[in-house]
Formats: structure tokens, sequence, C-alpha cells
């Protein structure tokens, strides 16, 4: 079997269309646009290009976007006197705390004082808690969580029932989307979680409908732990170096060094042969995570001016 590309850019440029147009209908309608603020706390690369990638989503949505950048030294206490303030500032619609944050700092403790209704991210303690229940609809919810959701709806085949397994159960990835795949009374999947400690990884990999994987490691996921006709979601981002046909690494001649490439969890020659369905990496999960950002915040704005549809139908 040739798996069937899960086009991520497809289907993150369908939701970036709808979000777009109920943004601008909303603007028209109340005469204000919406307004995403998010805190950086001191200085890292990484964070730089989410910044400069939220901000150019927003542009193109018609979101303004502030970013408050506090200094490296900056205190816990005074990091959520920060967030104690925007929370209370009405012209601000979404909260983000830019991770990371400085080592001294319990990113949890301060993410936690977020309103739940300017928890854009959707990793507050009460907006995480509306997860628990099934049949009632979260108004946000973690971006990269819904979007292996989104990913596994688009394949368009019946969900309910099936053996699931999700590889990872970190708070961010593997453990809302166990919560997200449990979301209805009668039309749940039937999920188990594999992590770190977990005994024959390969046994339970290798029976599932659907495997979901979100562990940060390249190659884990070799063609023995994936069942033929599967659906494979693959949630990770690795960089490893980029090889030639000889298996030798490609030398970059400007740095010396060896070139990179970005590569999931998933070894995806070798699924791809077994798989029905699969994710690719990029272009899969991740392309759809920041638009799921963006659907957030359009809730999250849906709700405080009281406009129906507010909220996900999960399954
Ligand atoms: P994490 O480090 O918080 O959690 C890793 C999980 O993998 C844990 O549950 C751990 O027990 C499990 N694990 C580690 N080694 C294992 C092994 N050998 N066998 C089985 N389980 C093992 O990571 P995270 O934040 O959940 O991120 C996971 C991956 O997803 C990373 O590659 C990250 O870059 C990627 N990610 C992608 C997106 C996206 O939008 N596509 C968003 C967030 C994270």
């Amino acid at each position: 079997m040739t798996a069937q590309l899960i086009d991520g850019v497809k289907i993150a440029e369908k939701i970036k269309q709808e979000v777009k147009s109920e943004l601008s209908g909303l603007t028209a309608k109340h005469g204000r646009k919406p307004a995403l603020t998010a805190i950086q706390i001191g200085e890292n690369a990484a964070s730089r290009v989410y910044i400069k990638n939220q901000k150019a989503s927003c542009e193109e949505l018609g979101i303004t976007y502030n970013l408050v950048e506090l200094p490296q030294d900056t205190t816990e206490e005074k990091a959520i006197e920060k967030i104690h303030s925007l929370n209370a500032d009405t012209s601000v619609l979404g909260i983000i705390l830019q991770m990371p944050v400085p080592q001294y700092i319990n990113a949890r403790n301060v993410q936690a004082r977020i309103a739940p209704e300017k928890d854009v991210e959707g990793i507050t303690p009460p907006n995480l808690g509306r997860l628990f229940y099934a049949g009632v609809n979260p108004v946000v919810a973690p971006c990269t969580a819904l979007s292996v959701i989104e990913c596994l709806k688009s394949v368009n085949i019946e969900l309910k029932g099936k053996e699931t397994i999700v590889i990872g159960h970190s708070e961010i990835v593997g453990k809302p989307v166990l919560l997200m795949l449990l979301s209805s009374l009668n039309e749940s999947l039937t999920p188990t979680v594999c992590h770190i400690a977990t005994k024959d990884l390969a046994g339970h990999a290798s029976k599932a409908d659907i495997l979901i994987v979100a562990v940060g490691k390249a190659g884990l996921v070799t063609d023995a732990m994936v069942k033929e006709g599967s659906i494979v979601i693959d949630v990770g981002i690795n960089r490893v170096p980029l090889k030639d046909s000889q298996g030798n690494p490609v030398i970059d001649e400007k740095t010396g060094k060896s070139k990179m490439k970005t590569t999931g969890d998933v070894n995806f020659e070798e699924a791809s042969k077994k798989a029905a369905f699969i994710t690719p990496v990029p272009g899969g999960v991740g392309a759809v995570t920041t638009v799921l950002l963006m659907k957030n915040l359009l809730n999250l704005w849906k709700q405080q001016l009281g406009e129906p549809g507010a909220s996900y139908k999960i399954l």
C-alpha cells in the first residue's frame, strides 16, 4: 500500500479562509478589530521565530498584534502582575505567554493566571477542564491537539470506536489529544496512550488503526510498528542532518557544517508503504496548528460578543 498524504497546508488554508471571513464580518459589524497580546520574557531565538509568524498571521487576518517585551531578569511576581493588568485591559482579547521563559520562572504558574476568557492557547486549568466532559464543546483548546483531530477528520472515514494509539503523554499534545478522542459519549475512538515507560511500544503501535505520534525522536516509529491500512499522524518536529543518496551527510559549503532538515517521529518512507493515510513533516500537523490559534481567538471574540458558534464540536 502507498499511503495518501494528509495535506496540512490545504486543511490550514480552508480553516484560514473561514476564520478570515468570520473575523472580517465581526469587525464590520462591531466596528473594531480583535487584539492578541504576546508576552516575551528575555531573549530567545526560537520564540522570535514564533512571534514573527504569529504577527504575520494576525496581519493577514485583520487582528491587531501587540508584543510586550519583559527583561530577562523579570521575576515570576512581575510576570503575573503583567498578566493581571492585561486581564483587566478591555482592549486585549487574547493573551499568550511565549515559551520558553527564563528557567527560574514557573511557566505553568504564570500561564494559569491568564483569564480563561483571554486564554487563546486553551491551556489554563478551567479551559483544559472543559475537555474532560463529554458533550461540552470547548471555546478554546490546545492548538496542536486540535490540529491532530482536524487532520484525522479530513480523512473521510468513520472514526467511531477505532483502535487508536497515542505515543506521548505531554500536557500540550498527548493528554489533550486523549481527552479529545474520548469527547463524545457515543462516537469516541478507543485510545491507548503510550509513553517513555511503556513496555512493548511496538506491540501496541502495530495494532493501531490510528497511530498518533508526539514524542520528539526522529525515526522512533518504523514499519514494524505500523499496521497495514492504518492512519498515521506524526506530530514530531525534529532537526536532523540531511543525507545524500549514499547516506553521507550533506555539508553546507558556506559554514562547513552538515545541512539540516526537518523530520517527524515516524520513518515516513517505511510507514507510507503500509499506512493508508499519513501526515508529512513538514506540511502536516504543524501547518494546521497556527491557524487554530487564530480560530481560538475568533471563538473568544464570539464568546465575548455573544455571537453564536463560539465553540468546537470535536467529534
Ligand atoms: P514532551 O517532551 O513534552 O513529551 C514527549 C513525550 O514522549 C512524553 O510523553 C514521553 O514520555 C514520550 N516519550 C519519550 N521518549 C519515548 C519513547 N522512546 N517511547 C515512547 N514514548 C516516549 O514533548 P511535546 O511537547 O509533547 O512534543 C512532542 C513532539 O511534538 C516534539 O517533537 C515537538 O517538537 C512536537 N510538537 C509539534 C507541534 C506541532 O504543531 N506540530 C506542536 C508541539 C510539539
